[in-house]
């Protein structure tokens, strides 16, 4: 039989040694990064620290965060790539952009050496799910600068697999290339998934029985660490799904592994993981907080203390894989920047498609947060299978509003649209609209 682990040295290292890798990366990125990039040399003379001061994980503490925001700013005030570009121009060899709901986008800049620590760990993820060399991969993101593209299709490469660059391909174009040729992985978005699998429903073809995939692998939104949506993707392929968190700025940082525990193990020699608290305080296992990495590898950009804004859970168990990395539970369970508070209540979206997902008859979905007579107030459109009879859908309709006032604790209006009638997503998707014109947050 195959080897579980792709790196088993690293993966199933004793904590102290690979405490020992991660302080001489730390250290040595703190120099480099102080050394070359004027960014960071401003914020630590700021802060009053050297990079001789920092030789510890625990002396990470010294050290000021880094937001999104001030990346933004600095390539804002310093065009094209900001003062973090801590490498001559002519050594770097990829740009990959971030999704950006507002602005321009953030471009990040990676060496030949950081480009291979992105998809090699990547390459060690999708080990961890079980594929093998002998595997017919297709990556199915869009091709651009997004870097979830290019680093599945180099980490699927990387393995050795025969790939399928179906980037450039229409939905029908995919749909006929998994039935024509032997794919056995499917990356995409989660979204993305379900949307392919329902355009070849409506054609009448059914992806678990007429195609050969037998694992889909998801990254760009958190959907294939929702159970009731892993389950719905699982269902349509005849497949097992993979959730794969990652960051543009950061790396493709996680994976669930064959074990498929509800733990998302951390690539924590390419990206140190800290789990804060509301005060910045690190959490004990079994507790949430707000992620913050500090890459390990990358050298043009190199990232030091910085907030995703991701919530996690460290977990208080091991993983019965055997690996030693560090885990969460259950993947991102939210982001920081999508609460709501809706009258006096938190709200995420995320446990709302929790609950939505849950329903077979619900194709798509869209949740408005919007104001009705000075109230706050939550409405979830449901786009219906088409099958469903109009006493079906009202049917539907009243099960999730019982559904969503348990599982909120709030009154939720759930209506249903023509089916068909909700935009669908072959990216990120878009699904929550908020129309309140004063926002508390
Ligand atoms: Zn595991």
């Amino acid at each position: 039989m195959d080897a579980r682990y792709l790196e088993p040295e690293i993966e199933t290292a004793a904590r102290p040694t690979l405490r020992a890798v991660q302080e001489q990366r730390l250290h040595e990125q703190v120099e480099h990064a102080y050394r070359s990039s004027p960014f960071y040399r401003r914020k630590l003379d700021a802060a009053s620290v050297k990079p001789g001061d920092v030789h510890s994980l625990d002396d990470l503490r010294r050290l000021p965060f880094t937001t999104k925001d001030e990346l933004k700013q600095d390539q804002a005030d310093h065009p094209l790539w900001g003062t973090l570009l801590a490498v001559p121009f002519a050594d770097c060899l990829r740009v990959h952009m971030t999704s950006a709901t507002t602005g321009r986008p953030l471009a990040f800049l990676d060496t030949r050496d950081d480009w291979y620590g992105f998809y090699h760990s990547y390459a060690r993820s999708l080990w961890a799910f079980g594929i093998r060399s002998s595997d017919m991969v297709m990556a199915a993101f869009s091709y651009g600068p997004w870097i979830g593209y290019w680093s599945g299709f180099y980490a699927a490469q990387d393995l050795g697999c025969l790939v399928f660059p179906a980037g450039g391909f229409g939905t029908d174009q995919r749909i006929d290339a998994l039935r024509t040729y032997p794919i056995t992985v499917l990356g995409c978005t989660p979204s993305y998934a379900l949307f392919l699998a329902e355009q070849a429903q409506k054609k009448g073809i059914d992806l678990a029985k007429e195609t050969k995939i037998r694992i889909t692998w998801h990254t760009g939104e958190p959907g294939a660490s929702i159970p009731a949506t892993k389950a719905k993707i699982e269902a349509a392929f005849g497949a097992k799904a993979y959730d794969l968190p990652g960051l543009t700025e950061i790396a493709a940082w996680g994976f669930e592994c064959d074990a498929r525990s509800g733990l998302t193990h951390v690539h924590e020699d390419y990206c140190y993981p800290e789990v804060l608290d509301e005060d910045d305080r690190p959490v004990k296992p079994g507790e949430k907080g707000e992620l913050v990495f500090t890459s390990l590898y990358r050298k043009a950009m190199p990232l030091l203390r910085y907030r995703t804004r991701d919530l996690v859970q460290l977990a208080d168990r091991p993983c019965p894989c055997g690996r030693t990395l560090v885990a969460f539970e259950g993947g991102v369970l939210a982001r920081l920047d999508d609460m709501k508070k809706v009258r006096g209540i938190i709200v995420y979206p995320r446990r709302i498609e929790e609950i939505v997902r849950g329903h077979a008859g619900v194709d798509e979905f869209q949740i408005v947060f919007r104001r009705v007579d000075g109230l706050d107030d939550i409405l979830v459109r449901i786009d219906p299978a088409p099958a469903l009879s109009n006493a079906e859908c009202q049917g539907l309709c009243r099960v999730l509003e019982d559904g969503l006032r348990v599982g909120l604790g709030i009154r939720v209006t759930v209506e249903t649209t023509e089916p068909g009638g909700l935009p669908r997503w072959d990216h990120k998707a878009r699904r929550v609209r908020d129309e309140r014109s004063e926002v508390p947050f």
